[in-house]
């Protein structure tokens, strides 16, 4: 796993729990109003932290943290990301992954293995999905994690990124309408660029 940056203990990014952050290095994504491009562009990434370094923290900390959050860049895309999980679950953490949803089959291979999953509806499902992501995006992956997501019996939410620029308002209305009745809905303001730091 490559690993960019660690948030050492967080009380934002894990729905009730008292939360050490992974940032993963690389993305599939190339969003427009990307805030992390140290994470996605990899001429600028830093030296990656070693995943021991990441297992020693997390073994000290043992009864202080309650959980790990795995985000990215996009954290589907390292290969041995249900490996990773395992390890964390195994020292008696719970673990929420951040997903873009593009990598349905991964996704659901680690499902089993989270307590939470926040993945982010990137723009309504038609052709501007593509475009507000930078890339081509399949968008069949994409409604595949949402219903494995439903299916998983775990605590979710999904996301969307506003923009004045490239995802307006108006545009919420047709991501709501793909979501299920009380289903955990979060918008958030695009950030300006901020290096994650250890705290
Ligand atoms: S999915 Fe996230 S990390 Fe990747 S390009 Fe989009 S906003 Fe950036």
């Amino acid at each position: 796993m490559k690993i960019g940056g660690l948030v050492k203990c967080s009380l934002v990014d894990f729905p009730g729990k008292l939360a050490a952050v992974i940032f993963t290095q690389g993305c599939n994504f190339r969003c427009l109003y990307c805030h992390n491009p140290h994470l996605v562009y990899p001429e600028l990434f830093a030296r990656p932290i070693s995943w021991e370094y990441i297992k020693k923290f997390l073994e000290k900390r043992r009864g202080l943290l309650e959980g790990v959050v795995f985000c990215g860049g996009e954290p589907t895309i390292q290969e041995d990301l249900l490996e990773r999980i395992q390890e964390v679950r195994s020292l008696g953490y719970a673990v929420k992954l951040d997903t873009n949803g593009s990598r349905a089959l991964l996704l659901h291979s680690v499902l089993p293995y989270l307590d939470y999953v926040a993945m982010d509806i990137k723009a309504p499902l038609g052709p501007r999905y593509s475009y507000v992501c930078g890339v081509p995006v399949d968008l069949t992956e994409i409604r595949r994690s949402m219903e494995w997501i439903r299916r998983s019996g775990i605590a979710y939410e999904f996301r969307t990124t506003v923009h004045p620029d490239y995802m307006p308002m108006e545009e919420i209305e047709s991501i709501r309408n793909l979501l299920t009745p009380g289903e955990k809905y979060i918008l958030q303001h695009a950030q300006p660029f901020e290096l994650p730091t250890d705290s």
